[in-house]
């Protein structure tokens, strides 16, 4: 009797997600007052957690003595000028104030990430501005040479008179909360507001390596230094109960229009603009099985267009000789059917190669400007967006 029996195994790598933990503390109008709402903007806060697998070190000045920080944001609710002295920052964890007010005229949401000020030695400033991220190190003096972000936070508004929908699932009437929350957090994460996306704005075009390959080998158009042109689709990464693949206005675009079918939400070229920011984003990539039969097996997964893909085959374990060649990902859902496949029991895998590896720190000019014992300040950051209902 014949047996086929299929194995997937992967994660060749290891995974380890981080934390975007929301704060209320500055919800002083009390907008985030039902659990529904809660439930969409941490719903925003974990989908970006769980696909960035960077590494943030603890910022604790008690662990530093003779270091101090302070930083700072916007208030979410009044638009001031927050700093708060010595905080500490988990590893492995950003923390985003959010809150609501009158932004005005078509703004629905503003947000970016905080700013910070610190006080001691050099090994302080490159914890807390780098986080052991090399490539995010670098003073404001050489923020030219960044390429890498690693912020410990940073704050969000909303709009608070606009008819907001808070599914995390379905588009209603009203404009999508989810769809303007995954934008903002985009900017809490760099979009349009780290050195390093900066870095890569060059006249008309973002210039990301990632970015240029996920809008097909064309140089990714810009619009004020903030956003992708608003002219940009793109391939849905499959969330919120939005298709992987489907054709979709780019996220992080200067206008956000509702298409009032599905939710609007990160595209391949937003997490591929993550990516060119110096994330290590990890979609889990699962493969399925969509036929298996003695002598015919076939596959899908979704993909990303920063990663190649591989299915391995075996018959005997632990090699894998067989299976397809090693291809790009496109953002889309990629399938195969094994030409070959064997009759008895075949085990097969999804190899994941990473496309874009972590950036590396750039040699600072000799002497290095570094500036210890000292302070230094960096302000926030922030992003008006407005959007259609
Ligand atoms: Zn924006």
């Amino acid at each position: 009797m014949k047996k086929f029996l299929l194995l997937s195994l992967i994660a060749l790598q290891p995974a380890y997600a981080i934390t975007i933990q929301i704060d209320y503390t500055y919800d002083t109008t009390n907008f985030f007052n039902t659990q529904a709402k809660k439930d969409a903007i941490e719903g925003v806060a974990r989908f970006y957690g769980n696909l960035l697998t960077d590494s943030l070190l603890r910022i604790d000045p008690a662990q530093n003595p003779g270091n101090t920080w302070t930083t700072n944001f916007f208030h979410p609710a009044t638009g001031a000028l927050v700093t708060l002295t010595n905080p500490v920052i988990p590893a492995d964890t950003i923390i985003v104030y959010v809150g609501a007010r009158d932004l005005g005229g078509s703004v629905r949401g503003q947000g970016g990430p905080g700013g910070l000020g610190g006080s001691g030695f050099t090994p302080w400033f490159n914890l807390i501005r780098g986080r052991g991220n090399p490539g995010a190190v670098y003073s404001n003096a050489n923020a030219a040479l960044r390429t890498d972000f690693a912020p410990w936070g940073g704050s969000i508004a909303f709009d608070i008179d606009t008819t907001w929908n808070f599914s995390l699932t379905q588009n209603l009437s009203g404009l999508e909360f989810v769809t303007v929350a995954l934008h903002e957090m985009g900017h809490v994460l760099g979009v349009g507001t780290a050195s390093s996306w900066d870095n890569k704005v060059s006249g008309l075009t973002f210039t990301g390596a990632a970015s240029l390959r996920a809008n097909g080998s064309t140089p990714a158009a810009q619009s004020g230094g903030d956003h992708y042109d608003g002219s940009l689709n793109s391939e849905a990464y499959g969330s919120f109960n939005t298709a992987h693949g489907s054709s979709r206005a780019v996220l992080m675009l200067p206008s956000v229009s509702d298409d009032g079918s599905t939710i609007g939400v990160a595209t391949d070229l937003d997490l591929a603009g993550l990516v060119d920011i110096g994330w290590e984003v990890t979609p889990p990539h699962a493969l399925t099985a969509t036929s298996l039969s003695p002598g015919g097996a076939s596959f899908q997964w979704r993909s990303s267009s920063f990663f190649d893909y591989q299915v391995q085959r075996a018959t005997t374990l632990p090699s894998f000789p067989g299976g397809s060649t090693q291809a790009p990902g496109t953002g889309g859902n990629l399938t195969w059917t094994d030409p070959t496949a064997p009759a008895n029991r075949a085990f097969y895998r999804l190899k994941t190669v990473r496309v874009f590896d972590q950036p590396a720190a750039i040699p600072l000019p000799i002497p290095p400007p570094d500036e210890a014992p000292s302070t230094f300040y960096e302000p926030p950051q922030s992003v008006a967006c407005s959007h259609g209902e």
